[in-house]
């Protein structure tokens, strides 16, 4: 089912700007705000962090590099199918999560009544049980760009393991 123990650690961050007129999307889960992130893709940057950690422990090139802004096919994509493409290039090098911990830095809006779906969502793109998939969110208490409500940013840590033997 999932990986015995983990092998590799990586780490990803990402940080988006906040405009209005975009919907906010974090963890593949949409957010209901006044404002979205803006981005070439819809901004996720809890996918893009999990996506960016799950190809460092995986010693990939990040995702700027596999998925170029400027590539018209990741115009407004639905990040989560980045996500998978990263969690099956993982796959390829014999590697598959073994868990994910997420921290959203966001001044605003309260994400607490939306941890539980987030947390389903990156289990069910990960192939975990949501036990291993944990969600974190903190304000930047009023300072910098985060703090000022201008972007929201996201750190994500992921272990890498073997698949357990299940013949
Ligand atoms: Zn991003």
């Amino acid at each position: 089912m999932h990986a015995a123990s983990i092998e590799r650690v990586g780490v990803g961050t990402d940080i988006h700007r906040l405009e209005v007129g975009r919907i906010l999307k974090l963890g593949g889960i949409e957010i209901e705000f006044d404002r979205g992130l803006k981005g070439h893709s819809d901004g996720d940057v809890v996918l893009h962090a999990t996506a960016d950690a799950l190809l460092g422990a995986a010693g990939l090139p990040d995702i700027g590099e596999q998925f170029p802004d400027d590539d018209p096919r990741y115009k407004d994509a639905d990040s989560r199918t980045l996500v998978s493409s990263v969690v099956a290039l993982v796959a390829e090098l014999g590697f598959e999560p073994s868990n994910v911990d997420v921290v959203i830095h966001a001044e605003r809006p309260k994400l607490t009544a939306y941890k539980m779906a987030m947390r389903q969502s990156l289990a069910g793109l990960l192939a975990l049980p949501p036990e291993r998939v944990n969600i974190k969110a903190k304000t930047h208490e009023g300072l910098d760009a985060v703090g000022r409500g201008e972007a929201i940013a996201c750190t994500a840590v992921v272990g890498l393991g073997r698949p357990a033997n299940t013949s």
